[in-house]
């Protein structure tokens, strides 16, 4: 089912779930062991998360060293069709430009297809990890808006050989990412509006955010796109904070800033349990007031942190 119909036939705010695929060698029944004890709160869709390769280099018996690329984390496909068939659940896989040609990318919508793949989130991705600004692959696309726009091909029959004719139509149900405190490579906020319209106006269904610690920069956001004319369905992606090291290292990954009562009450903390139980008292703080304010879906970045995720959950469902 799509995301939008979830939302659409809801009579209450939705959990949705986002999971990373699991590190090459370990199994599937990883994300099972992740997923199994948030089940009970039935989130209506679970998002899987897309890792593009890496180039390292590893040294050779001669001691020179080889560029190899290496991909740590594989298996999307694999993993919704995994999910959906364990738990009767709707998956969202990420869908990136960054790696791709635009073929390789056809490929991969015709397999979720197969497997009955209803949506994708479609994204950019960032820069690879050893280059500064984000590079498309030759053919490929550049800006998610580009991706969107190849989905919504396929989703009208057009496929990028020519002689398809009278193609099978995909039906996917798209959705984008938004940024309440702006992408960081955008020159403003106004800016980076417009071109979030762009993809609403290029057929995306609902926005999900980056995550944040202050609800007010949501509800600010929301307002400024709902004064761009931006009308779709607005998700608040929420993350738990449960480590002192992640003060330095959200702000800097993810380009967010992070309240000071809450990193006033983190630096106060002796150890990260501490911290864990301040980061989980202000998850569910944020959860209730935006659950409160009749927002259509709570979307929680479970990474790696289940237990946090279910300690707030349950307490709002
Ligand atoms: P875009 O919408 O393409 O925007 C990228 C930048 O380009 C912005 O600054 C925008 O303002 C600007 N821009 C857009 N269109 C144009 C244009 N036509 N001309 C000039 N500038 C333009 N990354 C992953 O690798 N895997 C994931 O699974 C993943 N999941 C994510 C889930 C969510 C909810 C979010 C918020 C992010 C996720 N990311 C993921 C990170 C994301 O890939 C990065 O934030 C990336 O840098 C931007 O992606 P985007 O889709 O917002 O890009």
């Amino acid at each position: 089912m799509k995301v939008i119909d979830h939302i659409q036939q809801a009579k209450k705010t939705l959990i949705s779930f986002e999971i990373l695929p699991p590190l090459k060698g370990k199994t599937i029944n990883s994300i099972y062991d992740h997923l199994d004890p948030l089940m009970e709160f039935k989130p209506a869709y679970i998002n899987v998360t897309y890792h593009r390769s890496e180039h390292v280099f590893k040294k050779k018996a001669d001691g020179t060293f080889e560029k190899v690329e290496v991909r740590k984390r594989p298996g999307t496909v694999g993993i919704c069709a995994a999910i959906m068939n364990h738990y009767q659940v709707d998956a969202v896989p990420h869908l990136i430009c960054g790696g791709f040609t635009k073929r390789e990318t056809e490929d991969a919508l015709i397999d979720l297809n197969f497997i009955g793949v209803d949506n994708v989130l479609v994204l950019r991705g960032d820069a690879a990890k050893n280059e500064t600004v984000f590079e498309p692959e030759v053919s490929g696309n550049r800006y998610a808006a580009d991706l969107l726009h190849q989905v919504t091909n396929l989703n009208n029959g057009i496929y990028l050989e020519e002689d398809i004719r009278d193609g099978f139509r995909t039906n996917f149900c798209i959705g984008v990412a938004g940024y309440p405190e702006k992408h960081f490579e955008a020159p403003n906020l106004q800016t980076d509006l417009a071109y979030l319209k762009a993809k609403v106006d290029g057929g995306a269904e609902y926005v999900v955010t980056q995550m944040f610690f202050d609800n007010q920069k949501f509800f600010d956001f929301v307002k400024r796109c709902r004064e761009a004319g931006i009308e779709v369905p607005i998700i608040p992606g929420l993350k738990p904070i449960t480590s002192k090291k992640q003060l330095s290292v959200i702000p800097r990954t993810f380009h967010v800033d992070i309240p000071t009562d809450l990193s006033n009450e983190i630096i106060k903390c002796k150890t990260d349990a501490e911290v864990e139980q301040v980061g989980t008292e202000w998850l569910l703080q944020q959860s209730r007031e935006l659950k409160k304010n009749g927002l259509p879906v709570l979307h929680y970045y479970t990474l790696g942190k289940p237990k946090v995720i279910y300690n707030v959950v349950k307490e709002i469902v």
